[in-house]
């Protein structure tokens, strides 16, 4: 049968043509890219063994080989894993599988380190052949259908596709066309050096296949035309990383197993290897990266453990084992104590497992916590939460079990200055008399900080947390404590800040001229009457102090930001109505309390300030229009006076 062509798809050229010129100075990660994808293949291979033992009965022993051929001008990678089929090559090597090139492409940075970090992350590792190689042939037979195709392309338009045998062992066959320019990686130490570089980690062993040499002449020749085939020999340690002792792995192999068990190119920010013996033994080799991957908000919120029974790889992202609120946390499980043959629905429900997940979530939140807390110029906890803040907070109303603990593991900008606090620095701050830990939130950080409701606050010298994480309107309603003291939002219900003391007594001791009794009844019920059902009610406000006016949300409703939130993603009608808050010392209120009832000015300026207090919150004005008459209206009689 004929070949058949196809051409990419669109998006794999772009791919293509990136990878190749962004990174090409570091073009030898095509072989750990290709020695990470056959490992991943016989591990798949030797899972289905469980449940089909004549899938590897016929060539048990997987391997890895490299086999360079000078005269062909070709490298040569061979696995026996679970090859694939027809489909398989033309969806895993024709398309991108799982990220868009749109992404890849803006993504990259033109910084060439970091770009390398961002191969993987986007599943385009195979395309990295095409850096070295001008012509790519991948030979395929799946396991259990024996069927060989061959995929072949340059790497330019697209790629053509044939069956080539029938009978054929399984596994997969890529042999590269090696460029001009890199007849390097036919070179039997460039390439030992680079397996042992990025791929000495990997269990399975990888084989080294030199080429023919003359054999030694025998006696009484000078010369043979002979050729012998050397044995060939293993180059990797082929053991799994995490059963080795700790003193025996470097900082070096650690990170490279990280880079293949997370398919991440970064400089892990913490790694996690527990050797556990006891009730349950298990053992497992966490990393936190130390930038977040791309899919972080992905809404399936997946995390990344891999599970592994008595060393065999048995299921990636196995709801349950690792709690969403750690989804960053990459690496492998890998415990005796269960059977090989389970099915995925029982080790859902594995006690083993609820064991080892208990006891390891314990230990990362600790060891987080062990970098939260180190001295002075080690302290690098802002960078990790900078990363990943926003996915702890998640664990805060999910996991009421270690709630106290991600409290205190969690940052936030606050009014004291403009660096990450706690909640522990936060508390040590409060004043005398202060009984409750303020909190504001709003969508971002430079309109929080100049908010109406804080003012009091600020007078006061009472810190005040900036909340601008939409993630915080969801643990916030659901925590009533942190060390006992409560939260209280300052956009919601009455705040009485009297009791606290002052930094600045002096100028409050100052007398102020005020709206007091009849006068200010008088001028409320003004108010109410003239905006009637456009708010819930109007009062006098404790909270300010430059502002006329100000929105809060009545002490039992939803706050106000979590509404409009709520309300923007369709899951609320109406916004619930609001309080006006008025500050009796304010010029402008003491003004309008002293001017008659009568007066149709007093109507106009209690909708202007009305209209103002939803402009300071970030809300649309019901009327713009009426908005501006009103203003011109009185812009004009300020000129006229
Ligand atoms: P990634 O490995 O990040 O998924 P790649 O482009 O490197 O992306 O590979 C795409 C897919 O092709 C892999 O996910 C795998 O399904 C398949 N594949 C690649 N190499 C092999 C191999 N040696 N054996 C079997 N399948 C493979």
């Amino acid at each position: 049968m004929a070949a058949e062509k196809q051409p990419f798809e669109a998006e794999v050229g772009r791919v293509l043509d990136l990878v190749i010129n962004s990174l090409y100075q570091h073009r030898d990660i095509f072989l750990r890219e290709l020695i990470s994808n056959a490992s991943d293949a016989c591990d798949r291979l030797r899972y289905q063994s469980i449940s089909d033992d004549t899938l590897l009965s016929s060539d048990p022993d997987l391997k890895i080989m490299l086999t360079p051929d000078s005269d062909a001008g070709t490298l040569t990678i061979d696995d026996n894993g679970v090859g694939m089929s027809r489909d398989e090559l033309v969806d895993n090597l024709g398309t991108i599988a799982r990220s868009g090139t749109a992404r890849f492409a803006e993504a990259l940075s033109g910084d060439d380190k970091a770009d390398v970090n961002l191969i993987g992350q986007f599943g385009v590792g195979f395309y990295s052949v095409f850096m070295v190689a001008d012509q790519v042939d991948v030979l395929s037979s799946k396991a259990g259908e024996n069927i060989a195709h061959r995929w072949s392309s340059d790497g330019k338009t697209g790629f053509s596709i044939e069956k080539i045998m029938d009978d054929a062992p399984r596994g997969t066959r890529i042999v590269l066309k090696l460029r001009d320019h890199a007849k390097e990686f036919l070179d039997e130490y460039r390439l030992r050096h680079i397996v042992r570089s990025y791929s000495d980690h990997i269990a399975i062993p990888i084989l080294f296949q030199g080429e023919a040499k003359p054999a030694e002449p025998k006696e009484g020749e000078d010369k043979t035309d002979e050729l012998v085939v050397p044995e060939p020999q293993q180059i990797n340690e082929a053991s799994a990383l995490w059963t080795r002792p700790k003193s025996d792995i470097t900082d070096e192999q650690y990170k490279e197993f990280y880079h293949h068990v997370g398919q991440a190119f970064d400089d892990p920010w913490s790694r996690l290897h527990v050797q556990a013996e006891g009730l349950v033994s298990y053992q497992a080799l966490l990393f936190v990266p130390s930038v977040q991957p791309m899919d972080l908000f992905d809404p399936k919120r997946e995390h990344q453990v891999k599970l592994y029974v008595k060393r065999v790889f048995i299921t990636d992202g196995l709801e349950g084992l690792m709690p969403r609120y750690l989804r960053f946390v990459k690496g492998v499980i890998d415990t005796e104590d269960l059977q090989l043959n389970v099915s995925r629905e029982t080790l859902q429900h594995s006690a083993v497992l609820a064991k080892i997940k208990k006891d390891l979530v314990r230990r990362v939140l600790d060891d987080i916590a062990r970098r939260a807390n180190a001295d002075g110029d080690d302290n690098d906890y802002d960078t990790f939460w900078e990363q990943f803040g926003q996915v702890i907070k998640e664990g805060i109303y999910e996991d009421h079990e270690q709630r106290e603990k991600l409290l205190d593991l969690a940052r936030f900008r606050s009014t004291h200055d403009d660096g990450w606090v706690s909640l522990a620095d936060y508390v040590a701050r409060m004043k005398e008399g202060q009984d409750a830990i303020y909190t504001i939130s709003g969508d971002n950080l430079t309109a929080l900080k100049s908010s109406p409701q804080l003012e009091a606050a600020r007078a006061k010298g009472v810190e005040v947390l900036l909340l601008a994480d939409n993630i915080d309107d969801f643990w916030l309603p659901q925590t009533d404590t942190y060390q006992e003291k409560p939260f209280k939002s300052l956009t919601r219900g009455d705040v009485d800040l009297s009791k606290i003391e002052s930094d600045t007594e002096d100028k409050e001791d100052q007398p102020t001229e005020t709206v007091e009794g009849e006068d200010l009844d008088k001028l409320i019920a003004a108010l109410k009457a003239k905006l009637g059902d456009k708010v819930a009610d109007v009062r006098a406000s404790a909270r300010l102090t430059d502002s006329a006016v100000c929105l809060v949300a009545n002490e039992h409703g939803m706050d106000m930001r979590l509404e409009r939130f709520l309300k923007q993603h369709q899951q609320l009608g109406e916004l619930s109505k609001r309080v006006l808050e008025i500050n009796p010392k304010h010029e402008l209120i003491r003004g309008m309390a002293a001017t008659d009832p009568g007066n149709e000015d007093l109507g106009e300026l209690a909708e202007l300030l009305f209209d103002q207090a939803l402009i300071v919150e970030g809300e649309p004005l019901p009327d713009p229009g009426a908005f501006s008459r009103r203003m011109s209206a009185f812009l004009s009689k300020g000129l006229a006076a």
